[in-house]
């Protein structure tokens, strides 16, 4: 049972979930399925001035959405809990108190003037930053004296000055850093809240934590970390440091390049099987050429071994064309469910909602195939649902046409179409292909004028099918709606 694998996944809720931290999210999630352990989610929130009102939520609400689930964590609860580091501050309390007593911990009275001068000073000599050690030996009578006077007091680490800190990360291998490199950090601040060192190795230890998987970025917090579970006596976890997301340009992955919330891709119609399957491969890969994979597949063979140490570059192009293979593949009943909330969001006002379930039904077929995004939906298929058409009437006079023609072709469509007894695909095609040879007209000619007329537009999906889908009265009453834009049409023949 000691071997289980329990992973957590530990987001600040500073800001929108970024897509770089969902993705080590993703990555812990898929670890701990692979290995049949646990996920667990942790809230640290001990930095109150950054805590942002509603980003636990969005966080939470980015991994629903992704289909990433937790064992343990807010809402599901667990028997490590609370999950949410502001619920703990008297473990951090009571570790930087053991800390202080075994001399692995001292407290600093230092004042922030004190040490802004300090920080001027080393940046004037050029020397690295860093917490000069001041108190590191102040004498216990002499720092209750400053207590007393009224000093605020921060806990911060006695870090040893001999000496390396080696440990073996699980993507990079063996990582060495000097002791003498880390400066006496602060553990407990002077509102009792712990720094996200502290918080960090008590919560990692006390909930049993196997095998810490995060950003590249805290790997130089990790001989921190290691220095600590030495002084508390606790067996640390194995580290594995994901690599960084770059964008295009190969710099660190941020709003200049482009949207960084998952809650955007989300909205603009990022199907999340293919954010998943996409994020998956940000770091990672099956075996270097394997583009397309379900989740389960992902999971079945996810391995840290096979996560790179290389920043790994966000191609949103990818992405892109990921989706669109999706989005394919879905069966019209599903696509159809899934692009209902995107048109009740971008069909103008007039159009009544709810949007019918079965009419999108007809009309998935048609688009299904031309969709990238979710979201590019409305403007596709707008036609559809709206009553008046609004285009530019110079689309009616389409190539090697007329006005006069145009028109001739807008009347003899009206009298044949209304006459149909059956408005199908298999009836259009039956009299309009012969209703071009009586107008000696290109079919060309004829089928462009009907798709301007009907759909408002020059390209459209196929224009029997469409014409099917929009019933013989809404057909004919776009013909006659044309004839009477065509009177504002210049006449002009169009060029070859
Ligand atoms: N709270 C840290 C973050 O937001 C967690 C780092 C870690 O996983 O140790 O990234
Ligand atoms: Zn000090």
């Amino acid at each position: 049972m000691n071997d289980e694998v329990r992973v957590r996944y530990a987001p600040s809720p500073t800001g929108y979930p970024h897509v770089g931290n969902i993705r080590t999210a993703l990555f812990n999630w898929l670890f701990a399925r692979h290995h049949g352990g646990s996920f667990i989610i942790r809230i640290e929130d001990t930095d109150v001035a950054r805590t942002v009102e509603g980003a636990v939520e969005a966080i939470l609400d980015g991994l629903r959405w992704m289909g990433i689930d937790w064992d343990e964590g807010p809402e599901v609860g667990g028997n490590y809990g609370p999950y949410v580091q502001s619920q703990r501050l008297a473990k951090y309390q009571a570790a930087a108190k053991r800390l202080i007593d075994q001399g692995d911990a001292y407290y600093c009275y230092c004042t922030t003037e004190r040490l802004d001068e300090m920080r001027n000073e080393q940046t004037r000599l050029k020397q690295p930053p860093g917490y000069d050690r001041y108190c590191r030996d102040l004498s216990v009578p002499a720092g209750v004296l400053k207590w007393m006077s009224g000093l605020k007091r921060v806990v911060r680490f006695r870090t040893p000055f001999a000496n390396k800190t080696t440990f073996h990360d699980i993507i990079r291998g063996d990582v060495t850093f000097e002791n003498s490199t880390i400066d006496d950090f602060v553990i407990l601040k002077s509102d009792g809240y712990p720094t996200y060192h502290l918080a960090s190795v008590v919560d990692d230890h006390e909930m049993g934590i196997t095998h810490v998987l995060r950003a590249e970025e805290w790997l130089s917090s990790t001989p921190r970390h290691l220095l600590m579970y030495k002084a508390l006596g606790y067996k640390p976890p194995e580290f594995a440091h994901l690599p960084m997301l770059l964008g295009a340009d190969r710099s660190k992955l941020s709003k200049r390049h482009g949207s960084v919330s998952i809650i955007e891709y989300k909205e603009r119609g990022y199907l999340p099987e293919a954010m998943v399957n996409f994020l998956s491969l940000l770091g990672w890969s099956l075996d270097g050429k394997t583009e397309l994979l379900t989740v389960k597949d992902i999971i079945k063979n996810f391995s840290l071994s096979r996560v790179n140490q290389t920043g790994a570059i966000f191609n949103i192009e990818k992405l892109d064309w990921m989706n669109g293979i999706y989005i394919r593949d879905l069966k019209v009943d599903d696509f159809s469910r899934r692009v209902i909330p995107f048109l009740e969001k971008g069909l103008p006002e007039e159009v009544i909602r709810p949007v019918s379930l079965e009419y999108v039904k007809k009309i998935a077929p048609l688009v299904q195939e031309r969709v990238k995004k979710l979201n590019e939906i409305s403007e596709l298929t707008e036609f559809f649902f709206v009553d008046n058409l609004k285009y530019d009437s110079n689309i009616l006079v389409v190539k090697k046409m007329t006005r006069d023609l145009t028109r001739k072709v807008l009347e003899a469509s009206i009298s044949e179409l209304g006459e149909l007894p059956v408005f199908s695909e298999e009836s259009l095609e039956t009299v309009l292909r012969p209703l071009a040879d009586k107008l000696e007209v290109k079919t060309g000619q004829l089928f462009g004028t009907l798709r301007s007329a009907i759909t408002g537009r020059e390209v459209a999906p196929p224009l029997f099918q469409t014409m099917a889908v929009l019933g013989k009265e809404r057909c004919v009453k776009r013909l006659q709606e044309a004839l009477v834009l065509l009177d504002k049409v210049q006449d002009k023949l169009a060029e070859e």
